[in-house]
């Protein structure tokens, strides 16, 4: 089922989660271990992320270093038709324009639309590793507004081969990301909120935001995005914080804020268990809050452990 539909049929809050393909030195039984005990929480959908490759250096016998291309969590389309088999519950395939011509993304998404999959996650993706800022494959998709454009032709039956006949029509829903604090490489929230209204006039069915500490920034954005003529949903993205580490890692990574009543409180925990319980009592109180103001569906990023998630959905869903 489209994802559009799950929303308009939830008589309640919704509960989804995203999940990370194992890397290669793990099993997909991890993964199940992980998503197993959300499943009593019944989410209609579970994303799937995309890893590009990154670049690693080997040492040769000659003393030269050979840059090698590495790809550490592969499986995106295998996961989300092991989470078919397994859950049946819809999987939300995430597909960026990095590393992909237009025709290998036209593949891909042939493969999703034979293994039933209706709902995809259409990203720019970031930068490689190591990279000053991100490049387009030469031949594919530069912004997440032309991947959209490539799957809405596909599902108005326009593949890349123009000559083609009997063109099978795909019939996919399509979500977008939304940035609350601001993608960190647009100049001001306006604009990047210019950019999200393209993607929605291009034919994105749904957003779903990036994580947030501050429910504020979320009714900001949501407000601003409605004044723009953004009338689609806005799912918002939480994560609970696990780590004291978290403080400087996640404004980093993820560009953005975190309000001072929660690093007061980090700053409090002698231990990461503590750091973990902290994290669970903010996500709850940000979910409630979220659920009251009427938000269609919370999604948790897990990023791999159950714990802190199944704990804030026991006390919410
Ligand atoms: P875009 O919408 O293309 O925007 C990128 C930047 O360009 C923004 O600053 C925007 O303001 C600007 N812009 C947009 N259109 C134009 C234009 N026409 N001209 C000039 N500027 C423009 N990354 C992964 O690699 N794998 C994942 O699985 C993944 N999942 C994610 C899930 C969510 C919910 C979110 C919020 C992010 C996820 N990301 C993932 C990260 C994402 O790929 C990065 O944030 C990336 O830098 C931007 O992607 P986007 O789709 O928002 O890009």
């Amino acid at each position: 089922m489209k994802i559009t539909e799950h929303l308009n049929n939830a008589k309640k809050t919704l509960f989804s989660l995203e999940v990370l393909p194992p890397l290669r030195d793990e099993t997909i039984q991890e993964l199940f271990a992980h998503i197993d005990p959300l499943m009593e929480f019944k989410p209609p959908f579970i994303d799937v992320t995309y890893h590009r490759e990154e670049y690693v250096y080997k040492k040769r016998e000659n003393g030269l270093l050979e840059k090698i291309p590495v790809r550490k969590r592969p499986g995106t389309v295998g996961i989300c038709a092991a989470i078919i088999n397994r859950y049946h519950v819809d999987p939300v395939p995430h597909i960026i324009c990095g590393g992909f011509t237009k025709s290998e993304t036209e593949n891909a998404l042939i493969d999703l639309d034979y293994l039933g999959i209706e709902n995809v996650l259409l990203l720019r993706g970031d930068a490689i590793k190591n990279e000053p800022r991100f490049q387009p494959e030469e031949g594919g998709n530069a912004y997440a507004l032309d991947l959209i454009q490539q799957v809405n032709n596909m599902n108005k039956g326009i593949y890349l081969d123009e000559e083609l006949e009997n063109r099978t029509k795909t019939n996919f829903c399509l979500g977008v990301a939304g940035y609350p604090e601001k993608h960190f490489e647009a100049p001001n929230l306006q604009l990047d909120i210019e950019y999200l209204k393209k993607k929605v006039e291009a034919g994105a069915d749904y957003v779903v935001t990036q994580m947030f500490f501050d429910n504020q920034k979320y009714f900001q954005f949501v407000e601003m995005c409605r004044e723009q003529g953004i009338t689609i949903p806005i799912i918002p993205g939480l994560k609970p914080i696990t780590t004291t580490r978290h403080m400087t890692i996640l404004p980093q990574i993820f560009h953005l804020d975190m309000p001072s009543d929660l690093t007061k409180e980090l700053m409090k925990c002698k231990d990461n268990k503590q750091a973990k319980q902290v994290g669970i009592e903010w996500a709850i109180q940000q979910s409630k809050e979220l659920m009251e103001w009427g938000v269609p569906c919370l999604h948790y990023y897990s990023m791999g452990k159950s714990y802190s998630v199944r704990k804030i959905a026991e006390a919410l869903f």
